[in-house]
């Protein structure tokens, strides 16, 4: 091939390459987004009122990775889940490793506790969390594919007094938040051997009413009939309002723990409502489950409360699961917890106008003019910092009308002001925003000077 023709099967080549090129989308996968400054304040305000909550009960951070292995999730949340079977970003790594995007917590946090051998510290151990799960589930309304959980567990303790510290918990961050219009469900699905008898009246009561049921619960009848109480087709709903319920068919040990649960409900003057149908969506879910829901200020009087909280988004919900860590190749240890969502009490305290964080704003802004001066500011900045005091610039504006329209809009109390001959004479000028009186003092003394201002 000559030179020529070479080059021309190079440029061709080299065309149809940048043909083939996806075009660049400018924005997240679906059901993912940005959370832009604006939002912040919110969002700031519920990890503060959160962490806090955890921090009064005693609860001590963890975080842990955001992959874990896939057969962490497949066989403590099951199989036959929701979660298992439709929305989990699993993957295989290089390394052939099969791994998942974490769709919760609870899984990771008793996997670590086990191989961290926590088992030795004094009961319950408590951990709390906050970050983002992963679902591949149909995006709508307060449903994301990237969403924020902030979650509690409490390891080693059986006692149902900690159910209720744990919805006491949960309820006190949401009210906190100024949510006031929130409900609790609670229901007990008992233990693995009531959990056995009360499937089997499940299956034998769906098997008669099967016809009715979706395409997804049919198949459920089969793998996971529990999951049945769970489904929020319409055609379901209507089923399921007869179908035995869990509570009545709890072992005296399930029955005691539930009655006790709701006794420390009534003392500490939390609404809850029974809701036989609540299940949620992970197996390894053991006697208390409860969730909590959003209200409208007046309620649609033709459904029934059960399906008014089918049909809304839950805030949060947790339950215990005293078989998990064993599951994992733990100890026998009872646990329970509970998770709220970030992004619906954000969307929440929005549509309810509740107040957010305020960042503290800087009293001082620092202003220069001309090469030696910028030089110097940069340190001034510095100390001012260093002493704890806010300060703002806007080194890159060259002029000082300019700058100083900014201290302005900022609303500073005090403007710093550093020419070249301050800078030279190791001085500064000192203006007060409010009078507009200016005065010369000495660089050194400046820090004791404006915290001194301040102070009046
Ligand atoms: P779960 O682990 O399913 O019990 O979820 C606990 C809480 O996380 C829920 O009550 C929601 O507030 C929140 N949550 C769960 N899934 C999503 C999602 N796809 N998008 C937004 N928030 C979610």
């Amino acid at each position: 091939m000559s030179p020529k023709k070479k080059i021309v099967k190079r440029v061709k080549a080299k065309k149809k390459a940048v043909e083939v090129k996806e075009a660049l989308l400018l924005q997240p996968p679906r059901g993912m987004r940005d959370i832009l400054p604006q939002d912040q304040p919110y969002w700031q305000q519920v990890r503060r009122v959160t962490e806090k909550a955890a921090a009064d009960f005693g609860y001590r951070r963890i975080d842990i990775p955001l992959v874990e292995f896939m057969n962490l999730f497949s066989r403590s949340i099951g199989e036959g889940t929701d979660i298992v079977e439709k929305e989990m970003y699993s993957f295989s790594t290089k390394g052939g490793e099969k791994v998942t995007l974490r769709p919760e917590f609870t899984a990771g946090v008793a996997r670590a506790y086990v191989q961290h051998g926590m088992h030795v510290a004094p009961k319950p151990v408590k951990l709390y969390y906050i970050g983002s799960c992963y679902r591949y589930d149909r995006p709508q309304e307060g449903r994301f594919r990237e969403f924020f959980q902030f979650g509690c567990e409490a390891l080693g303790e059986q006692d149902p007094v900690l159910d209720a510290q744990m919805i006491q918990m949960g309820w006190r961050v949401i009210f906190q938040l100024g949510i006031r219009n929130v409900k609790v469900y609670v229901n007990s699905i008992g233990c693995p051997a009531c959990q056995k008898s009360f499937r089997n009246l499940l299956v034998h009561y769906f098997e008669s009413k099967k016809q009715k049921l979706c395409i997804d619960c049919k198949r459920r009848l089969e793998v996971n009939p529990l999951r049945i109480l769970d489904c929020k087709e319409d055609k379901c709903v209507q089923v399921k309002v007869n179908a035995p319920q869990s509570i009545d068919h709890l072992c005296d040990d399930c029955r005691i723990h539930f009655k006790e649960l709701l006794e420390y409900l009534e003392e500490l003057e939390i609404p809850f409502e029974l809701d036989s149908t609540l299940v949620r969506g992970l197996d390894y879910y053991t006697k208390t489950i409860f969730e909590f829901i959003p209200t409208l200020p007046s309620r649609d009087e033709s459904v029934s409360e059960n399906e008014e909280r089918i049909k809304k988004n839950a805030l949060g919900g947790g339950g215990r699961y005293d078989g998990l860590v064993k599951m994992l190749g733990g100890e026998d240890t009872p646990a329970v917890g509970f998770s709220l969502g970030l992004d619906r009490l954000v969307a929440e305290m929005k549509k309810l106008g509740a107040k957010f964080y305020r960042e503290p704003k800087p009293k001082v802004f620092l202003a220069q003019l001309g090469t030696f001066a910028k030089r110097k500011s940069l340190r001034m900045f510095e100390a001012l910092e260093r002493a704890g005091v806010m300060v703002a610039e806007s080194f890159g504006r060259g002029s000082l009308k300019s700058q100083l329209k900014v201290a302005d809009r900022l609303g500073v109390e005090i403007t710093l002001i550093l020419g070249q001959k301050e800078a030279l004479d190791g001085t500064v000028i000192v203006k007060d925003m409010a009078s507009g009186n200016q005065e010369i003092i000495d660089a050194e003394k400046m820090v004791d000077e404006v915290k001194k201002r301040l102070k009046k």
